[in-house]
């Protein structure tokens, strides 16, 4: 007799004794936003000061701003390395998550064409090209949250980790059997079924 176990939320298999067992692994895809998970921003710069630059607000809609020429090499000033210091702590989580278990990790970010070279470097620089399995790049400019939601339906993404609230609040009534989490430094909470909020990565751990 042959019997298939797997890895999920819910089944638990209590097998007779002796039978065959074919043991098929789960895989799950977990996707991780980059900047404010990994790279933190320039310090003494607030989170509300950061929407106001990068989104507009028109009506109910979401939209960021795509830089002009000039705002883009003054933005660029402010990727130099000393500015963006790596999040140590969730660096140091994925990379132990990566090593350790069998799911597939990707990193899904929404940064735009003017930022390729120096997001090449800091690739290198923290060996993400190593640590992920694939990585993605809203290189061609569309809208963050667009790219996003394509990005998850065509990975089928099962967990995805941003510090956009605005953004996951747009992502997950369409993609509802994904799972979103908000990272922010101040509460652990749900927000609705399918998103919820922490203050640590490791929390995502008790839905893996
Ligand atoms: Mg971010």
């Amino acid at each position: 007799m042959h019997f298939v176990v797997e890895k999920s939320h819910t089944t638990a298999l209590v097998l007779p004794k002796h039978s065959r067992i074919i043991a098929t692994i789960y895989t799950m895809n977990i996707g991780f936003d980059l900047d404010r998970i990994f790279i933190n921003h320039p310090p003494y710069i607030s989170n509300k000061f950061i929407d106001l630059l990068y989104k507009e607000s028109v009506r109910d809609e979401l939209k960021y701003r795509i830089p002009s020429i000039p705002e883009q090499k003054l933005r660029l000033l402010t990727h130099y390395s000393k500015l963006r210091k790596p999040m140590k702590q969730n660096i140091q989580f994925i990379e132990d998550l990566a090593a350790k278990n069998h799911n597939k990790h990707f990193l899904i970010s929404g940064r735009f064409a003017f930022l390729e070279k120096t997001t090449q470097k800091l690739i290198k620089q923290y060996n993400f090209d190593k640590i992920f399995n694939a990585m993605y790049f809203n290189f061609e400019n569309k809208q963050p949250h667009v790219f996003k939601d394509e990005i998850i339906k065509k990975k089928h993404i099962d967990l995805y980790i941003d510090d956009d609230l605005d953004l996951l609040a747009y992502l997950a009534p369409r993609n509802p059997k994904t799972k979103f989490f908000w990272f922010n430094d101040k509460k652990d909470f749900s927000l609705c079924d399918n998103l919820l909020a922490i203050t640590e990565l490791k929390k995502m751990t008790n839905y893996l």
